[in-house]
């Protein structure tokens, strides 16, 4: 056979370690495939369908679901559900790809999610090395490596697998080299899965259980861009794990351009997603994305509240924690920071008493200075906010001379000017200050006075 369709790449599996790989069909879980599209070509979209369906196990594919985000011509997707297995739903406005995959994984019965392009080629052993992880490891969330389709002749060429997905402070997904550790590892062992800090977004198979668990996408979101940025945050500040599997492979067609509009233009439906990603998830680090994307502050994103509400919910963990232990390869530049290093009163400290996160607030303290950063290590940041982790020092709640300041997470704490002088001096509430208290190791919001030593503070 000749024609592109059914002229599929055959990669040398004798060359590729993942062939002795013998998976046991009936020890996975079978999956739903989702494939959204608006105004995708005919021959892709057939050739999408007909690899999942001649190159997966049959009784791993439950059924494959194709959501048309109202593509012009509801024939382009309406003649499709004559073939097994496919179903077919249809918006009747453009909903954009987070709404429209959401819809898919709701009409979805199989255990396992797995979302597809609309230009793909799942290539041979694709599908079984992706159910075994997220069959056993319900929290994992596992992408093929995507290889290329040529845009101008539709070639498949195979891409490599030393890579994995990141990005910089303009929130712009990119493709970068393993860290060099990962990069010995894969050298030893080109099978071994990778941990990847974002992942594509286009293709990925998760337990459909933990998806919703877990949020399934910002329906706020609109048409595309931004949301796979959101889901990797999620999936790893609460509790999840993202990976490439390198045996699992499918070929994409990367576009130069979308085929189709943007309601509202571009620039704007691309800032918003971003910024309702940067809102919900990354803590006082969004500064650094409106550092770079300066135009970005201006356009709106509309309620995160439910957003913050799953935060919650799931007790995630802060961006912090993220760029620490998934990201550490990301460089953070220091912009925000205007000074670091202990807040200091003769030999007490403040100090934030072994906790991390403040979910209410709570009286602040200060203890013995030790001298060793940790609970005493605060930043002063660009914006005047006192911040180790995610708690900040906060002005109290109701502002009486002696009311107790406290610790809270930053998203919700007050600012402050620390200034030469030495004072701690409210943003919100000009003339009132941070103080010290003789006889306990309270902190307590006070009239300002330069000559109250208890109100002298030294950042060192
Ligand atoms: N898509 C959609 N509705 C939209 C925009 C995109 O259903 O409003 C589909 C699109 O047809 C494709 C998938 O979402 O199957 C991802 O879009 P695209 O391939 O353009 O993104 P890229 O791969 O270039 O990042
Ligand atoms: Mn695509």
């Amino acid at each position: 056979m000749t024609s592109i369709l059914f002229d599929f790449y055959q990669p040398n599996l004798n060359a590729v370690p993942c062939r002795p790989k013998e998976y046991d069909v009936s020890s996975l879980q079978p999956t739903s495939v989702i494939i959204t599209f608006h105004n995708e070509a005919r021959s892709t979209l057939l050739r999408t369908i007909v690899s999942v369906l001649n190159r997966s196990p049959a009784e791993l594919i439950e059924e494959i679901i194709l959501v048309d985000d109202a593509s012009p011509n509801p024939q382009d997707g309406s003649l499709l559900d004559k073939i097994h297995k496919v179903k077919v739903l249809r918006n009747d406005k453009r909903e954009g790809l987070m709404r429209s995959r959401v819809k898919g994984a709701d009409a979805a019965s199989a255990p396992i999610l797995t979302f597809l392009d609309s230009h793909c080629e799942c290539n041979t052993g694709w599908l079984e090395p992706l159910l075994n992880l997220v069959s056993h490891n319900r929290t994992h969330v596992v992408s093929p490596v995507i290889d290329v389709i040529n845009m101008d002749d539709f070639r498949y060429v195979a891409a490599s697998a030393e890579l994995r997905g990141g990005f910089e402070w303009n929130l712009v997904f990119k493709w970068e080299y393993l860290s060099p550790p990962d990069r010995r590892d894969f050298a030893k062992d080109p099978t071994r899965i990778i941990r990847t800090p974002i992942i594509a977004g286009g293709l990925f198979s998760i337990n459909r259980e933990y998806f919703n668990e877990l949020g399934k996408y910002d329906v706020q979101m609109d048409i595309w861009g931004g949301e796979n940025l959101e889901i990797s945050f999620r999936v790893w500040q609460c509790g999840g794990t993202l990976e490439i599997v390198p045996c699992s492979r499918v070929g994409h067609v990367f576009r130069k351009q979308h085929p189709y509009s943007f309601p509202g233009g571009s620039g704007a439906v691309f800032a918003k997603n971003t910024r309702r990603a940067a809102e919900v998830w990354m803590d006082g680090y969004k500064e650094l994305y409106y550092a770079k994307v300066p135009l970005a502050k201006a356009v709106p994103f509309g309620s995160i509240d439910d957003r913050m509400a799953i935060r919650e919910r799931l007790q995630c963990k802060p961006f912090k924690w993220y760029l620490k232990n998934v990201y550490p390869d990301l460089k953070v530049p220091q912009l925000m920071v205007v000074r670091q290093g202990s807040i200091q009163q003769g030999h007490r400290c403040i100090d934030t008493m072994g906790k991390s996160v403040y979910r209410t607030a709570e009286p602040a303290q200060v203890f013995q200075c030790h001298g060793a950063g940790g609970n005493q290590d605060w930043s002063l940041t660009k914006e005047g906010q006192i911040q180790h982790d995610d708690i900040c020092l906060s002005m109290p709640a109701s502002l009486f001379i002696g009311a107790p300041v406290v610790f809270q997470s930053c998203d919700q704490a007050s600012k402050w000017y620390f200034n030469k002088d030495e004072l701690i001096q409210s943003q919100d509430k000009p003339g009132f200050c941070v103080s010290a208290t003789p006889d306990s190791n309270d902190l307590v919001f006070a009239i300002c006075d330069q000559d109250d030593y208890l109100q002298k503070f030294e950042f060192d």
